[in-house]
């Protein structure tokens, strides 16, 4: 057999699948999908078919009419159980039913008292980067793309949402049956549902916002200016090719900051500050309509071409959006995060790589956020090197050849190589990509307000602390240099005093709250640990909860609690969260 991605057991010479129709029924009693799936090949297939799977019950497998053979024959942690169907004759489509298991990895169903109404259940998934074969069986690589319908059966209280176009909706005895369609390939990552008690509120011409009623005003607003961010989107990346830009704003359990679902972005409710504050983590998803879901990435190693490239986008738009003072001081305080974490992983760790050899290795655990500044300092390189007007060019001419495609860090290089070769003299792509830690030769980002958070710190080193008039109109991104650079360890007096000057409270923004969190833990400051257990019970965004954890566990005092504090907050967090955690305690002995 050929195995492409070591994520999959996918035999892509066998064939592949090329659209899906599913009719799902959601019980929120047994918190199970249960799920009939009618698939399309794109070529007739003859004799076997692998699928991936994950905790799936088959009840029944048929093609052509008959009763199909199948076992799982394969079975690996990290990848799940291969679903061998046997004795396929000519068939051109194939028809399974099963369900999901209730603690499926791709679904997490929330009782009602963790969402914000409190009054009914909510149903989310996360399929990236290899939990979608959790819900159904599929070649859960990215190399596989198909498009589908959906028609989603739920109880009348609630709605539900799909990364898809939603065309109707039919009443059924007590329950409400959602119709989807997704003519847009995707590949099996970017499959995505949501159900609740969720309110629509349109935005702009291609724009809206799904939430719970509690949360949809705040978040209307917040989100007001996507339209504006696409048409921005457009001038650097292409036409958006998806029809409409959606959020869905998830409960404070997501793991990520956002999952960027096709037409609709499923959101980390932590995003609503009030204050548009944290409206980059739209561009960054928005991004992703091109790089990533248009042109994606043909196997989690290549990762970084989806995370770069959408970093990238990232910053050129907010340029535009924003101006040149704050994507510079972004682009600072990224340089500063990639040092930091790579000298946390250790510069010369392979996963300080671009292109990360990953066979065996969980995608979700060996996460960071190296492909993502690294990736886009890599690209900037290509931008410096041939111009933006020339580079500019270059963007377009690849969101358009690769379009609704996958590919390897190899084939890049070769279009790359094709369309602007000067870039192989001059920037060292050889050592970027393959070799782990940065580069001594690139170009190192500049922000004068970013000097302007050195100048405060090197006066607090020598023991002058900031006046609120010094702080006091800082960005929000200032902040975060500030809290990200200041010594590991300080005073438990200066914790208060920062917390106050910084008025670190009324901002209420939880990625402040994370740095401050793990600076007061490994200063002492044990009298702040039931605010941070209360955190954590409310926040399950993996970049906020992990940095706290791993204060707790370098820390003396409170490395004992930290195992403690996991399982009181275990039930209200997404499996994902819970076993990235758990791997880190464990690691650590505890
Ligand atoms: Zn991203």
């Amino acid at each position: 057999m050929t195995r492409h991605d070591p994520h999959s057991y996918a035999d892509l010479e066998q064939g592949k699948i090329s659209h899906i129709d599913f009719r799902i029924q959601a019980d929120f009693e047994a918190h199970i999908l249960k799920i009939r799936a009618e698939y399309q090949l794109a070529e007739l297939v003859s004799g076997s078919l692998y699928l991936d799977t994950s905790q799936i019950e088959l009840e029944s497998a048929h093609a052509n009419g008959q009763a199909l053979q199948w076992e799982f024959d394969e079975q690996d942690q990290l990848l799940g159980e291969r679903l061998h169907l046997k004795g396929l004759a000519n068939a051109s489509s194939f028809t399974l039913t099963f369900a999901t298991a209730p603690e499926a990895r791709a679904l997490q169903w929330l009782p009602a008292v963790q969402t914000a109404g409190g009054e009914h259940p909510f149903l989310f998934s996360q399929c990236q980067a290899i939990h979608a074969r959790s819900v159904f069986p599929c070649q859960d690589t990215p190399s596989v793309r198909f498009t589908f319908t959906a028609e989603v059966e739920v109880p009348a209280a609630l709605t539900a949402v799909m990364a898809a176009e939603q065309f109707e909706v039919k009443e059924q005895g007590k329950n409400k049956v959602f119709q989807f369609k997704m003519p847009q390939p995707i590949p099996s990552y970017l499959f995505a549902i949501g159900v609740g008690n969720l309110t629509f509120r349109e935005l702009g011409p291609r724009t809206g916002v799904y939430a719970e009623p509690e949360l949809i005003d705040a978040a209307a607003w917040e989100f007001a200016e996507n339209e504006e961010k696409i048409v921005q989107a457009e001038k650097l990346l292409g036409p958006y090719l998806w029809g409409r830009y959606d959020l869905l704003i998830l409960p404070p359990s997501f793991p990520y900051g956002g999952m960027e679902n096709p037409r609709v972005t499923f959101l980390t409710p932590t995003a609503i500050l009030g204050t548009r504050g944290q409206t980059s983590l739209i561009t960054h998803e928005l991004a992703h309509a091109w790089t990533g879901n248009l042109v994606t990435n043909a196997t989690w190693e290549d990762f970084w071409l989806n995370e770069g490239w959408t970093t990238y986008a990232e910053t050129r738009i907010t340029e535009v959006l924003e101006g040149k003072d704050v994507a510079d001081l972004m682009a600072v305080y990224d340089e500063q995060r990639l040092i930091e974490i790579m000298e946390r992983i250790g510069m010369e760790s392979p996963l300080t790589c671009l292109k990360v050899p990953s066979k065996g290795r969980d995608p979700d655990a060996s996460f960071t956020i190296v492909p993502y500044y690294k990736g886009a300092f890599l690209i900037k390189e290509f931008e410096y090197t041939v111009g933006r007007e020339r580079f500019n060019a270059f963007i377009r001419k690849y969101t358009s050849t690769y379009q609704f495609q996958s590919l390897t860090t190899e084939a890049f290089l070769h279009f790359l190589k094709g369309e602007l070769p000067e870039v192989f003299e001059k920037v060292n792509i050889q050592s970027w990509i393959y070799e782990p830690g940065l580069p001594v030769k690139r170009s190192k980002p500049q922000s004068a307000l970013y000097d302007e958070v050195q100048e405060v710190l090197v006066a607090y080193k020598v023991g002058t602390r900031p006046t609120k008039e010094q702080v006091a109109d800082w960005h929000r991104y200032q902040i975060l240099s500030f809290l990200q650079a200041l010594p590991k360890q300080i005073p438990v007096e200066d914790c208060k005093y920062l917390e106050d000057v910084l008025d670190l409270k009324n901002k209420n923004d939880a990625n402040h709250y994370a740095f401050f969190y793990a600076i007061c833990i490994r200063s002492g400051h044990q009298d702040i640990l039931p605010r941070v257990e209360e955190f954590l019970g409310k926040n399950g965004r993996l970049l906020y909860v992990l940095p706290i954890f791993r204060a707790m566990i370098e820390s003396d005092w409170a490395r004992e609690r930290a195992r403690r504090i996991l399982e009181s907050v275990r039930e209200r967090h997404h499996q994902i969260t819970v076993h990235v955690i758990n791997k880190l305690l464990k690691e650590a002995g505890l």
